[in-house]
Parts: structure tokens; sequence; C-alpha cells
């Protein structure tokens, strides 16, 4: 399984996650931003992108 592959989608969603959540007012502990994520990326599409061009 080749490692130069990458969700392009989990960094918009950690990106994003702290203002959402604090914009939504919820509970931004831990365990409740990992659910958030977690959930989040089950909902969203994929979007893999080749990491070697960065390289
Ligand atoms: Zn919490």
């Amino acid at each position: 399984m080749s490692q130069n592959v990458q969700n392009l989608m989990e960094e918009i969603v950690l990106q994003n996650v702290d203002s959402v959540m604090a914009s939504q007012g919820c509970c931004t502990c831990d365990v409740c931003r990992t659910d958030v994520i977690a959930y989040a990326l089950n909902h969203l599409p994929p979007h893999y992108v080749s990491t070697l061009h960065a390289g």
C-alpha cells in the first residue's frame, strides 16, 4: 500500500473543524472534536491526491 496518497478532504476538515464547532457552540474537547471529524469524513466524498508532486 502506497503512502504517497493523501485524502485532501481530511486536511480541509481538520482545518475547519475548530472554527465550525466554535461557531455552533459545540463542546470542543478532544472526544467531541474527533467525533465531529469522523462524522464529517464519513459523510463527505474522499478527495485523494498524490503527494509526490509536492516533494
Ligand atoms: Zn466534549
